[in-house]
């Protein structure tokens, strides 16, 4: 994983790199039995080259902690590796040069369940074995009271197939 992620630091296979000051690819144990996917780093992420760890990011390891999940349990990632301008969604020739990290990353850590954080991480490549859940994506349940009970749920759901 950390030759891995020495390839994403220097990688340069598509634009975004240019406008970054870290990449960012993902944290948790190797042995995770849930992998978190979003669409790609913000700001904060960016930042400090650490996934989730934003506004939505700390909503989201709040909700996941109480339901008894610890995010140290979980890998968290994005489809993309390095922040966009303006935190504009990724061109698809960007995620085309982006997803063989992905694809790695999952090979690595085979989890049981793969949850995608919101519909922009529909991109997350399907393997077969795996379960694939879409959840709301935290910065929607921040925003929006139905989403937020609905997020809630997704989560409290997911803490009682990992008992
Ligand atoms: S976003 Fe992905 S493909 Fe593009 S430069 Fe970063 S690591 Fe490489």
């Amino acid at each position: 994983m950390e030759e891995l992620n020495n390839q994403i630091y220097g990688c340069k296979k598509c634009r975004l790199w240019q406008g970054a000051k870290h990449g960012v690819p993902g944290e948790g144990p190797l042995n995770a039995k849930v992998m978190f996917v979003g669409q790609n780093p913000g700001a904060d992420e960016d930042e400090s080259g650490r996934p989730f760890v934003g506004r939505a990011g700390k909503y989201l390891t709040k909700t996941l902690v109480e339901f008894g999940i610890k995010r140290e349990e979980v890998f968290i990632t994005n489809i993309v590796k390095h922040v966009s301008p303006k935190n504009r969604k990724p061109y698809d020739d960007e995620v085309r040069a982006c997803l063989p990290y992905l694809v790695t990353q999952i090979n690595m850590i085979k989890p049981e369940i793969i949850v995608l954080l919101g519909a922009s991480a529909k991109e997350t490549p399907r393997i077969e074995g795996i379960e694939y859940i879409q959840i709301i994506h935290p910065s929607a349940a921040m925003r929006f009271t139905k989403m937020r009970e609905k997020f809630r749920q997704q989560i409290a759901d997911l803490a009682k197939r990992l008992k």
